[in-house]
């Protein structure tokens, strides 16, 4: 509720305030244990993080979004946005935290805040099967599919200015399936995009396409909060617990396999 209406109905005598409500703008924790529930938003399109088993999403972030909403006593729902709609979203208070695969970037830490690290990863190239493309060094000159707003854009587009590819043309998709059906039916030469999406996208049409060995980058995902909300706190114990409990490998153990093929 927002507090203007929080104000009118409390002067209407139809309510009497509540105290966490009184605190609700210093603290995230505060506010969310009086609503009852925390929102999680997401773009569903990123197996094995987030992704749709029917009408339910699914994935890594959503079982660590589910721990963070148990150490709160409160109920868990997700919101499935573009992907970067993601920080303008919870900017606006739309939702109270971010879990997406989302790499903690300096860029985008002017923004948000992260959390600790809970998942390494990297940029990986995705081609045809019968590609002779065999590396980052040949992919210049080439069309390349990527996610749109995400690090293998930024990386590609040479945005930051870190990129030491010069590729002909960036293609922007909202979904990394997207550019994996512009790869099969050639109008791109490569996908890139992170590295177990990556091999999940290809397991799906493994005669199709292939990944490269190459890591491209090294990133490291974590959830973002709007700047200065006391959630990260309780964010980082859950992650805290998880990876002392052991209980961080099983939840990835699920959707990752690790065995060496
Ligand atoms: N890790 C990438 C990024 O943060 C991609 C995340 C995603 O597509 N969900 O930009």
């Amino acid at each position: 509720m927002k507090m203007k209406q929080l104000t009118a109905l409390v002067l209407a005598g139809m309510m009497i305030l509540p105290a966490a409500a009184v605190t609700a703008d210093d603290s995230a924790v505060e506010a969310i244990k009086a609503k009852g529930k925390v929102v999680m938003t997401t773009n569903a399109e990123f197996e094995p993080f987030e992704f749709k088993d029917g009408d339910e999403i699914v994935g890594i972030d959503k079982e660590i979004a589910e721990k963070i909403a148990e150490k709160l006593g409160v109920e868990l729902e997700i919101t499935d946005i573009a992907f970067d709609s993601l920080i303008p979203s919870l900017n606006a208070g739309k939702a109270d935290f971010i879990a997406a695969g989302m790499t903690a970037t300096d860029e985008r830490r002017k923004n948000v805040d992260f959390s600790d690290d809970y998942f390494n990863a990297s940029q990986t190239i995705i081609v045809a099967a019968d590609s002779d493309i065999a590396g980052r060094e040949d992919l210049d000159g080439k069309v390349v599919g990527v996610q749109q707003g995400t690090t293998g854009d930024i990386y590609c587009t040479n945005e930051d200015g870190s990129g030491d590819i010069n590729v002909k043309e960036v293609k922007r998709y909202p979904k990394g399936m997207d550019a994996v059906s512009d790869l099969m039916t050639g109008r791109v030469d490569a996908v890139v995009i992170d590295d177990f999406p990556a091999q999940k996208l290809v397991e799906k049409n493994p005669d199709k396409i292939k990944t490269l060995d190459e890591a491209m980058t090294e990133e490291t995902y974590a959830i973002a909060v709007p700047l200065g909300s006391d959630l990260v706190d309780v964010i980082n114990e859950v992650i805290k617990d998880l990876n002392e409990s052991g209980e961080m490998d099983k939840i990835v153990g699920k959707y990752i396999s690790t065995e060496e093929e």
